[in-house]
């Protein structure tokens, strides 16, 4: 058999942004290994030290944080109007939602106590908003939210329990142009990070049925969902609309080619993807 990176050694690697290819490296001797280590590792450093230098002298904004303004910028462009809602939500809010003892999502709630809960999603202050705004703007009702939703997920490199999700929804447009409106709308994002290689595909959902996501190599992006729908009923809806929810941290994760969603998320070990213990 031959010699391969130890554990440890591999870890390291990985925390400083080594690609997935050191992991079958073999070689000849523990004294060869051990040496290729120390070299690795000192080219991953001096990298990641650029990559520290770079955030302070030219850029100064985190990738999610330029994501995100440019994502917003967009939107606006496109028509969309940003709400800001609580981040503190009701019991009652996520029943509204389906999101009762049956529904796997219930385990992976933040409770705060009896009857307030952290969000993990946006989607019920945007039902309880459009609901308002209907009878106050003209259709088509366009509107999104960007912020923090807290999920116990701990599913390992894909998931954090604080997340950033992006929520658009597009209200009163005719039935037979949802799909297309949907698939307009994912590329234009997707364009707008950046990401050009991705696949719509059907997916069903536990709250929504059936739905479209927004995949790249197996990591998914986005949910979307279309209504009319069994929901909208219990918030007053009867328009049919379309809706995505990007989360952020994904998007920085396959944009930059990061191995785990850790480096992209809230951090204090990491900033900007970085190791800060280099
Ligand atoms: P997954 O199946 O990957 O757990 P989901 O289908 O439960 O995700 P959605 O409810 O569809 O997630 O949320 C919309 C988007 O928010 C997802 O496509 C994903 O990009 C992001 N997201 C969801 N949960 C998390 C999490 N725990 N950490 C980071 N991003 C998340
Ligand atoms: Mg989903």
């Amino acid at each position: 058999m031959g010699i391969t990176l130890t554990k440890t050694q591999k870890q390291r690697l990985r925390e400083l942004g080594a690609d997935a290819s050191m992991d079958g490296k073999i070689f000849s001797s523990i004294q060869e290994r051990d040496a290729s280590f120390k070299t690795m590792e000192k080219e991953l450093i001096e990298k990641e030290k650029q990559r520290l230098q770079n955030l302070l002298n030219h850029h100064r904004r985190p990738a999610i944080c330029q994501i995100e303004e440019i994502l917003i910028n967009k939107l606006v462009e496109e028509g969309f109007v940003q709400v800001v809602t609580p981040i503190i939500i009701t019991k009652g809010f996520l029943e509204k939602m389906s999101i009762t003892a049956k529904h796997s999502l219930v385990d992976q709630v933040f409770w705060l106590n009896k009857n307030k809960c952290l969000r993990p999603m946006l989607a019920p202050n945007l039902y309880y908003l459009l609901k308002r705004l209907v009878r106050l703007w003209k259709k088509p009702i366009r509107i999104f939210e960007v912020g923090p939703c807290f999920r116990k997920d701990s599913k390992g490199s894909q998931h954090l329990n604080e997340f950033t999700m992006l929520n658009l929804v597009e209200l009163g447009l005719p039935p037979e142009s949802r799909l297309e409106r949907l698939k307009e709308l994912v590329s234009l994002l997707m364009g707008t990070v950046g990401i050009n290689e991705y696949q719509l595909v059907s997916e069903s959902s536990e709250v929504y049925g059936e739905t479209m996501d927004v995949m790249t190599d197996d990591i998914e992006l986005c949910s979307t969902a279309m209504g009319s729908h069994p929901l909208d009923d219990a918030w007053g809806i009867v328009d049919s609309w379309v809706g995505l929810g990007f989360g952020l941290e994904r998007l920085v994760m396959v944009k930059q080619g990061y191995q785990n969603i850790q480096r992209a998320g809230r951090s204090l070990i990491y900033l900007d993807g970085v190791r800060l213990n280099i």
